[in-house]
């Protein structure tokens, strides 16, 4: 037997038109990219938008058609994204700070029709144009006065390019299955890789989000995405933020500390999300200017792990709560947080910090498991194993079918990514898949040798490699950028490391390098620093 309930299908365009109706004076500022600081509202992005959807359809985009954007966060990027979704068009979000040859592939791919850029990225655009194959148009998102001289194929800017055309469109009316949005991992491994959320599911992913103990949201917050629309829907923000009708704040180009900051203070924003180097920025600004954050409750801090300086400092001096969030892109992305649960009464200061440093627990909507060996593993905090992850929000193939299948027998998405499961649910990443160290069949966590080798008097950055090793087949390599002007020794590091890390999890060597690679996201990368030391050999596999 049926249930005799509406069919009301979640698609993303009842998203603004909610906003619109019941939050439309809420505002949406940006910092634009030409300067000045710029103020619309939810009503005005709806209006907009509608605008942006019946001048798609006078280039002949219809349903199912890729366009793409290469956009900071701002009020016009909105716009685009509701007015492409609404119609069933695909808004591609293009990541500028992935390597050329990589956007190439990325927009022949997709096949992308039109590229909506910001004026930062028309020399990127310009250089690759002969290669963007099936791009018919490019709009660039500023005025008149603004548009300069550009070669682009019918490069026009966005105010002109919308100005024309009226409101009167339907959105909606499609099944709600369809695809809404595409986002590409950043690659560490062979080709990028499309991840194409549906409407339903990014709705789905949106209610997740409101949920108290996961961002939580309400009318009342002013928003401050750092995380850029590009990186996942900017962790959901760029949807949950007009469902829940909370002021957004958008940063477009300028994500340094003292911008960030002035933005946090002069728009009264109660709530942001980022990765920990924009924290980092934030921080050292505060520090250095002696600043307080009078309005902050709140900062989303994911993408990789939080140093527990980032927290301490959040949570100790500024008084500002730190939510460690755990995703990918084929996570919509948010997988797991830290939210404390009733527990939290009996536990120390401390305690509490040693939990919220996990990556948490997963919300209603989401199923995580670790197996080993295929078997899954007892929740006890200690044993390490592959997490695999299952819901409704969660990837199930790639676009196009690359990777071919990508769940198992049970219907779950092997992460990448090595994790413990304690008793309460709390789930905490050892490593990548593809980093973790086989050393004689047991694994020795890279990240957890990196976080305290990033401690040591004089280190930058540090990273863990595996190298062969005839006898117990991979022992740990670390690789030290040093800080600027310090000159630490072999000895002084692996001195520092002693008593620290168990014994045979100790490196077997150190090297300097000037720079650590880091990849388009910001994190290191590991693939290139594989590639720089492959002929290398460690001296304890040149002993035995
Ligand atoms: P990519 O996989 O291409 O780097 P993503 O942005 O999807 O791009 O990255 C997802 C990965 O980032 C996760 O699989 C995990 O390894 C890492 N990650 C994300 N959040 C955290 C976190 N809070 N702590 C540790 N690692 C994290």
């Amino acid at each position: 037997m049926l249930g005799l309930m509406q069919n009301w299908p979640l698609t993303v365009d009842k998203i603004m038109d909610h906003a619109a109706i019941n939050h439309g004076r809420r505002e949406v500022v940006t910092r634009s990219v030409e300067g000045p600081i710029v103020r619309t509202t939810y009503a005005d992005i709806h209006t907009r938008a509608k605008k942006v959807s019946n001048a798609l359809l006078a280039e002949g985009i219809k349903l199912g058609d890729r366009v793409a954007t290469l956009a900071w966060n701002s009020g016009r990027h909105m716009e685009i994204w509701y007015g492409a979704m609404g119609l069933g068009i695909v808004l591609h979000t293009l990541n500028p700070r992935l390597f050329p040859e990589q956007l190439v592939y990325i927009v022949n791919h997709a096949e992308d029709k039109i590229i909506f850029t910001d004026l930062t990225f028309l020399p990127i655009l310009e250089a690759l144009k002969d290669k963007l194959n099936p791009v018919q148009r490019y709009v660039v998102m500023t005025d008149k006065d603004h548009m300069p001289a550009c070669s682009l194929k019918g490069a026009i800017d966005y105010e002109s390019w919308i100005d024309s055309h009226g409101t009167d469109v339907t959105w909606g009316g499609f099944d709600e299955n369809t695809a809404a949005g595409l986002c590409y991992t950043s690659g560490t491994t062979g080709n990028p890789k499309g991840v194409l959320y549906s409407h339903r599911s990014n709705v789905l992913h949106t209610l997740l989000t409101m949920q108290k103990d996961v961002m939580g949201l309400g009318a009342r917050d002013v928003i401050l995405p750092v995380v850029p629309m590009f990186h996942a829907n900017a962790w959901g923000v760029a949807l949950s933020a007009p469902a829940a009708g909370a002021k957004m704040v958008m940063p477009g180009a300028k994500m340094d500390g003292a911008s960030i900051y002035e933005l946090l203070e002069t728009e009264h924003v109660t709530f942001s999300a980022a990765v920990p180097t924009v924290w980092m920025m934030l921080l050292q600004h505060l520090e250095a200017t002696n600043s307080k954050l009078s309005t902050l409750k709140k900062v989303a801090i994911g993408g990789s792990a939080v140093p527990e300086r980032i927290m301490r400092l959040f949570e100790e001096k500024y008084g500002v709560e730190v939510l460690h969030a755990w995703g990918m892109t084929e996570t919509s992305p948010l997988g797991t947080l830290g939210s404390l649960g009733p527990d939290a009464d009996t536990m120390t200061h401390d305690e509490k910090i040693k939990t919220k440093l996990k990556q948490g627990r997963p919300p209603f909507g989401v199923e995580i498991k670790i197996l080993r060996d295929g078997v899954e593993a007892p929740r006890d905090g200690e044993t390490f194993g592959n997490l695999v992850v299952r819901g409704a929000a969660i990837a199930a193939g790639y676009f196009k079918g690359e990777g071919g299948n990508i769940l198992d027998k049970d219907g779950f998405f092997d992460t990448g990514d090595v994790a413990t499961i304690d008793a309460a649910g709390f789930m905490q990443i050892t490593d990548r898949a593809k980093d973790v160290i086989k050393s004689g069949g047991e694994w020795i966590s890279s990240i957890d040798v990196e976080n305290v080798a990033v401690g040591a008097p004089g280190v930058a950055v540090a990273a863990v490699i595996g190298k062969y090793h005839p006898k117990w087949d991979e022992r740990p390599l670390l690789i030290i950028e040093p800080a600027k002007g310090a000159s630490p020794s072999k000895e002084d590091i692996l001195g520092y490391l002693d008593g620290k890390i168990a014994k045979w999890w100790m490196p077997d060597d150190v090297q300097f390098v000037e720079a650590i690679p880091l990849g388009a996201t910001g994190k290191i990368n590991k693939l290139a620093l594989r590639e720089t030391f492959a002929n290398y050999e460690l001296p304890t596999a040149k002993a035995s």
